[in-house]
């Protein structure tokens, strides 16, 4: 069975105490509430990183996300972090290619396929988002472009490799909109990519990775989102800033 997982991205918020109150609050929560089979990625800036480490049982289902990396392993690029620092500190997973990366970074799909590579490369498993704007989803191809953005970033990789990538579908216009996709919309979007993976490394490939929906998930909708059969959890930014609410949704995918 592929992979349940619900990540929680905190974007750029949080001071460093109230960084810990919800480590300290969402991580006593999940152990005494989540008993099924989910994974749990903790997000939080990458300045708590190794603050987040420390409030965490290794083996757990709780694990650490970066939230972004650099293409190259060190060097001159000021202010950046890269794959080799996240992972000498206990980072598991990083997000890549996050919709608000893209749009005020400029980062595109061929830099995103070199940020795969050595995340890869370093032993850490992307969370590879993609999600098409809400003037495609009117008035275009967006199945398509979702698609290209897949083919450009990850398909180069080799079957094995690309078995550590996690999928992450975030269409545009529900990112911290409040405006949910219907389970009927995710289901499908998420149908349509397990397909092009299949198409791409075959259908046990496809059947084994695991597709997250993002995008105004919370605690009222991800039972139904994640009950559906193409849905494996949930990328969830806003919602993972309140301790019960994200261990709700947590509950919910358990
Ligand atoms: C995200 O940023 O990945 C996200 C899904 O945000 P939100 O849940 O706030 O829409």
């Amino acid at each position: 069975m592929r992979k349940r997982i619900v990540a929680g991205n905190w974007k750029m918020n949080k001071t460093a105490d109230e960084a810990k109150s919800l480590l300290s609050e969402v991580i006593n929560m999940i152990k005494d509430e989540v008993t099924g089979n989910v994974d749990v990625v903790l997000c939080p800036p990458a300045l708590y990183l190794t603050t987040a480490r420390q409030y965490i049982t290794p083996g757990s289902n709780i694990s650490l996300g970066a939230q972004n990396c650099h293409e190259k392993a060190s060097g001159a690029y000021t202010g950046e972090i890269s794959a080799p620092m996240l992972q000498s500190i206990g980072v598991a997973y990083v997000i890549l290619g996050h919709s608000e990366r893209r749009q005020y970074f400029g980062e595109t799909n061929a830099q995103l396929a070199e940020k795969v590579d050595i995340v890869l490369a370093n032993g850490l498993k992307p969370i590879f988002c993609c999600g098409e704007s809400r003037d495609l989803r009117e008035n275009g191809d967006y199945v398509a472009f979702v698609k290209k953005q897949i083919t450009e970033s990850l398909f180069h990789l080799t079957a094995e490799a690309f078995a550590n990538v996690v999928i992450a579908y975030e269409p545009i216009w529900a990112i911290g909109t409040g405006l949910t996709a219907s389970s009927a919309q995710a289901q499908d979007m998420h149908f349509e990519l397990r397909q092009h993976i299949a198409d791409q490394y075959g259908d046990s490939v496809a059947q084994d990775t695991t597709i997250l929906y993002g995008g105004s998930a919370n605690e009222k909708n991800a039972a139904e989102l994640f009950a559906q059969p193409d849905v494996d959890g949930g990328l969830i930014g806003g919602a993972s800033l309140k301790s019960r609410e994200f261990t709700n949704v947590i509950k919910a995918r358990q």
